[in-house]
């Protein structure tokens, strides 16, 4: 087929040319007296991204995953016990790596389709009066039902009840793309990773810590190795690392930093709410609903339920084979009954166009009753009307 394969999944996203071409260098030796110069930067930029000052960043070879490891294994100790709210496949991965790593995970199962619970969680954090629950686990851009958890009310929680929990936010598909404010929400372990608002390949976990949490490493006892923050520590302090780092990912992060910071984060936040906009304003004028209920609309994907008698997988396919679009899936719960469109990362009017048409034509092939172009029309308006 001519042309290209459209990327519409939340993630890996489209990674800009100048990110690729920055990314194909030559390797060089890590223990050289110039690599420092490489890597001190990145890690002092990388905090104007989390928006900490206090906190350190870190990045390892790895990917998100690796990062939810990295907050739970460095931090406490074998059987804590660690708070989680389900609502989704990320937040219950996270929640069954915490039980795979032998805490103790007290899950609270919500709607898929809301987020955190806030008065709830307050609620229970305040009957935790002996402070047995060591971290509070918040995902904050569930990708798996496009909804977005607010982390501001989750530090309030905490704060009302005067519990002193760490706080760990899955960042992953928020942070560099939505707002997030790492001290100001006394977030303790950020966690993000190089391919969605970063717009990276994957490879990269991009994580800060603050200072409570590091003092937490000291006293820890949980075995760990490769993802062990104190090597990280003791070889960042001079420019190094504990191992060999992932070049091309340190060079494309260089690149990326530079972007993000040219367009400017509020720009940035404010371009990915305004794509979402005219998907959720597609989304209406087809007749069909988000996953996501008032108020936890995500900027960075939606997902969209299909009607009852039609298959959201027909959708994802034909899109696919017959338009060469990639569209996310349903997961787990929501296979068939959801699919997914990715507004994260380097996207435009343009591109956010390409996806609601390509969908609209997979629609109506499987039959869905709408009229041709009103998912498009609807669009179009509220790009033109709000086009700067
Ligand atoms: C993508 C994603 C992850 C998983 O990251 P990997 O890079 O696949 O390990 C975790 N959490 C959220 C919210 C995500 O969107």
């Amino acid at each position: 087929m001519a042309g290209r394969n459209h990327l519409y999944i939340p993630g890996p996203t489209n990674v800009p040319n100048e990110i690729l071409n920055a990314m194909h260098v030559n390797m060089e030796d890590h223990r050289s007296p110039v690599f420092p110069k490489l890597l001190t930067p990145l890690l002092q930029d990388l905090k104007k991204i989390f928006k900490t000052e206090t906190g350190q960043a870190f990045i390892f070879p790895a990917t998100g995953t690796a990062g939810w490891e990295v907050a739970l294994t460095n931090t406490l100790n074998p059987g804590d016990k660690v708070l989680i709210y389900r609502f989704g496949q990320f937040s219950h991965l996270w929640a069954e790596m915490a039980k795979r790593l032998g805490f103790d995970v007290e899950i609270h199962q919500e709607v898929w389709g809301k987020g955190i619970p806030l008065d709830r969680m307050e609620a229970r954090l305040k009957e935790d009066t002996n402070h047995e629950i060591k971290a509070v686990l918040a995902t904050h851009n569930e990708t798996a039902t496009g909804v977005t958890s607010d982390i501001g009310g989750v530090r309030k929680a905490l704060n009302a009840a005067n519990h002193p929990a760490l706080l760990f936010v899955d960042g992953v598909s928020s942070i560099a793309s939505l707002d997030f404010r790492m001290d100001e929400w006394g977030v303790d372990g950020a966690i993000s990773g190089s391919q969605k608002g970063f717009m990276m390949p994957a490879g990269g976990a991009f994580l800060a810590f603050s200072q409570k949490a590091l003092a937490a490493v000291e006293t820890s006892t949980y075995p760990r190795c490769f993802l062990d923050l104190k090597d990280q520590m003791n070889t960042n302090k001079d420019g190094y690392t504990p191992y060999t780092p992932a070049l091309p990912i340190l060079y494309g992060l260089r690149k990326a930093l530079d972007l993000l910071q040219e367009e400017g984060l509020e720009n940035v936040y404010a371009r990915h709410h305004r794509l979402a906009e005219g998907v959720r304003k597609a989304v209406a004028a087809w007749g069909l609903t988000t996953c996501a209920q008032p108020g936890f609309a995500s900027d960075t994907v939606t997902a969209i339920i299909v009607p009852a008698d039609k298959d959201a997988r027909d959708v994802i396919s034909t899109a696919f084979s017959r338009y060469d679009i990639s569209l996310g899936a349903g997961l787990s719960e929501l296979a068939g009954k959801a699919f997914r469109i990715g507004h994260v990362g380097d996207m435009n009017d343009v591109s956010m166009l390409g996806a609601i048409a390509g969908v609209e034509m997979a629609m109506l092939d499987n039959g869905f009753d709408f009229k041709p172009g009103v998912g498009v029309a609807a669009a179009i308006e509220y790009y033109r009307s709000t086009a700067n």
